[in-house]
């Protein structure tokens, strides 16, 4: 098996959803491995995410704010550097917007009982001849008024609110939701895919808990329920990977010129106007 065929085989959540947005945008990001650039958003993104980690792993709003705090002022801690602000941003503004999302999860969570399952969960499960893997933001055990209980599979998202269809389509979680079903997801799956403790028993234990996927948006902050999955999700997410399959087979990958091209990072490479990267704003706040 060469190794573009072995690439075409493992499919990482991330990377089909590129390939949902833009298959030329894929082509340049995982088959050639162009480096993208960072936009502020995205790192936002991910300093929010360790932070909610630092909360649902300690219980600690204190500790989560701090760790805030401390890694947007400094996101190089984590290996991260801003290349471009988008429009109307700035360190400031981002500062307001993370110290928001972490007091709205806060409240969200205070009610309810709930228990943390896993926190940035690293998967690799079988899907036919497929491969399926992606890190699952938040797994966790709630129960409802009435005592039942149901498996959340959470996701942190920064985009944009999704349309009721974009929701029940996205195949982000239709790959995390099929991977709690599968027993590596629990047991773990090779050096690189550890399990969880006591995974075998919570696979069993929780085998018959109905899933619900959760998108999580961070701006403005809010929780959406993106419903359950079942065989017709599966079945579209598997035509999806045998088309990039077949696109990586043939070496044909068809831009998609629309609205992906302002989030991109290949524009000149592509041959598309410059849209939306900016310098980093100045802004005297910076470091406060
Ligand atoms: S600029 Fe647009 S069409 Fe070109 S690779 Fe990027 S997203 Fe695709």
């Amino acid at each position: 098996v060469s190794q573009v065929e072995t690439a075409a085989l493992r499919f990482s959540a991330s990377r089909l959803k590129k390939y949902m947005a833009c298959p030329l945008q894929a082509y340049f990001r995982y088959v050639e491995h162009r480096p993208e650039q960072q936009n502020a958003a995205a790192v936002f993104g991910t300093v929010v995410h360790k932070a909610l980690q630092v909360f649902n792993d300690t219980s600690s709003y204190t500790q989560a704010v701090e760790t805030f705090r401390r890694l947007w002022n400094d996101p190089e801690e984590i290996g991260l550097h801003i290349d471009f602000w988008p429009r109307y941003t700035n360190y400031q503004s981002y500062l307001e917007k993370g110290l928001e999302v972490l007091e709205r999860f806060r409240d969200s969570v205070k009610w309810d009982q709930r228990q943390v399952i896993a926190t940035e969960h690293a998967f690799l499960v079988p899907f036919g001849e497929y491969e399926l893997t992606g890190i699952v933001d938040l797994t966790e055990l709630r129960r409802s008024g009435n005592g039942k209980r149901l498996l959340r599979v959470v996701d942190y998202k920064s985009g944009q609110t999704p349309n009721q269809m974009a929701l029940r389509e996205d195949i982000q979680f239709h790959i995390y939701v099929y991977a709690v079903d599968q027993p590596e997801f629990w047991v773990g799956n090779g050096p690189d895919f550890p399990g969880l403790p006591d995974g075998e028993r919570l696979f069993e234990e929780l085998r018959d808990v109905p899933r619900r996927a959760i998108w999580w948006q961070l701006t403005p902050p809010k929780e959406i329920d993106a419903g359950p999955r079942d065989e017709e999700h599966y079945l579209r997410l598997y035509r999806v990977c045998q088309q990039v399959e077949r696109a990586h087979r043939h070496e044909v990958f068809i831009p998609r010129l629309g609205e992906a091209c302002q989030f991109c990072s290949y524009t000149q490479e592509c041959g598309v106007p410059f849209v939306q990267h900016e310098k980093p704003a100045e802004d005297p706040n910076r470091w406060i």
